[in-house]
């Protein structure tokens, strides 16, 4: 994408994301910050219930609702509904349309490897953008602060062997940086552009800017001394987070998830606290000190989803009159473990996090797994829904291609299931050059 194609395209963004819904949503996130935590506790009690309430407009909750008890404290109600299964939204997605008016189509490429297509009303991406707004501004960050982002954007052609990595996104006063080109060879010049456009503040996908780190650290690079480095989209591992505290700065973690049903960001003592006005979250034991994150988001009235089970894992969960090392009171965690996918290493030495994305928008896959066997050899294991055909097969290799280069032997593997982890997480890249 070039700088200009680009820039038109924020333009038109432009119109929803600092419209009139978000300073909307700027002001109502600034309200229920200063109340007290009873009115804080109140009013995620009144969001539940006019999620319930919006639920019950669509086909799968109605017919639900029909057959259950309907209690006056909506967490009773709440705890009646069964758990949201991934595959069930997977597929009968209609079934959860409250109501498709001002919406878009929005697709994941999911925790456990399932893609699913969801619908998303302009409220709720105003709404979004204004709980990162306000995120990145518990990190120091003003809107007219220079920002870096290094998210997983394909602003570049992978073929460029030639800076720059990145494009100049002058609506959003920002340089979008490729994740795709990090190499030894390359990011000297990322940490160069970094320092001449002067930023203080990183946006990134932990994969990326521990790449970037971990080289200063291998090359007795000086620190960067940044303000704040907002992580996002992957788990974040202490091993990590400490290289990128080092060399980069201090890093603020987020939790989320593109179903928009929890979010969760990291405080002073790096633990993760609930935003209680954005969902209601619940934690069902695994053992070992380990809970499935289900949460019922309160954002998106146009498709909403009750209970759903995230596939994401938190550990030692603890309640609201639990006051946390930060002097905060909680709900939160103390970690969280999402996604723990592999680094892909290509052949020129560039190493991309964050692969799933190929599985992005194609439709009928119920499960898929990229498995690098060696730099020139990569597997890609598919467990196909009923329409899957050869346009799906085309569209994975031209969305990998994409993202990789051309120098990979691509063999698909269709299977019945894919093996998770012992701690049953789902990995979405596995790369064998790296272990
Ligand atoms: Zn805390």
């Amino acid at each position: 994408m070039s700088t200009i194609s680009h820039n038109i395209k924020m333009l038109a963004k432009l119109v929803v994301k600092r419209s009139f819904w978000f300073h909307k949503a700027m002001n109502e996130i600034k309200k229920f910050d200063n109340m007290s935590l009873g009115e804080q506790r109140a009013m995620q009690l009144n969001l539940l219930e006019r999620t319930l309430v919006a639920a019950a407009k669509t086909k799968y909750y109605s017919s639900i609702f029909d057959s259950l008890p309907r209690f006056d404290n909506p967490v009773e109600w709440l705890k009646t509904i069964p758990y949201l299964d991934k595959e069930l939204l997977r597929t009968k997605t209609k079934d959860f349309v409250a109501n498709s008016l001002f919406t878009t189509s929005a697709y994941t490429s999911g925790t456990t490897g399932t893609p699913l297509k969801l619908r998303r009303n302009i409220l709720s991406i105003a709404r979004e953008q204004a709980n990162f707004f306000s995120w990145y501004n518990t990190g120091g960050w003003k809107s007219d602060n220079e920002m870096i982002e290094l998210r997983g954007t394909m602003v570049v052609p992978v073929n460029r062997s030639e800076p720059p990595y990145g494009i100049r996104d002058y609506v959003f006063k920002k340089n979008i940086l490729s994740s795709y080109h990090l190499s030894d060879k390359t990011i000297p010049w990322y940490i160069n552009k970094i320092k001449k456009t002067g930023a203080k503040f990183v946006s990134a996908y932990p994969s990326s800017a521990f790449v970037i780190a971990d080289f200063m650290r291998r090359n007795n690079i000086n620190p960067l001394n940044l303000n704040a480095v907002f992580l996002a989209s992957e788990t974040i591992f202490q091993s990590q987070k400490d290289v990128i505290e080092k060399f980069i700065g201090p890093v603020y973690g987020h939790y989320g998830n593109a179903e928009r049903v929890a979010w969760m960001t990291t405080c002073s003592a790096g633990y993760y606290h609930e935003n209680i006005n954005y969902g209601y979250t619940e934690y069902i034991p695994l053992g070992d000190n380990t809970y499935e994150i289900v949460a019922t988001g309160f954002i998106n009235n146009s498709m909403p989803l009750l209970r759903y089970r995230t596939g994401d894992i938190a550990v030692d969960p603890f309640g609201r009159q639990h006051r946390c090392a930060c002097g905060k009171n909680g709900p939160g965690c103390r970690k969280i473990i999402g996604r723990i996918d592999d680094l892909f290493i290509t052949s020129d030495g560039r190493k991309i996090g964050r692969l799933d994305h190929v599985f992005k928008g194609v439709n009928n896959i119920i499960a898929a797994q990229i498995i690098q066997r060696s730099l020139e050899k990569t597997e890609i294991k598919v467990v196909r829904g009923n329409s899957y055909s050869k346009k799906d097969e085309n569209l994975i290799l031209e969305n990998f291609l994409l993202r990789v280069g051309e120098n990979v032997n691509v063999e698909f593997n269709y299977v019945n299931s894919i093996p998770r982890t012992k701690n049953g997480k789902f990995r979405a890249v596995v790369s064998f050059p790296l272990s």
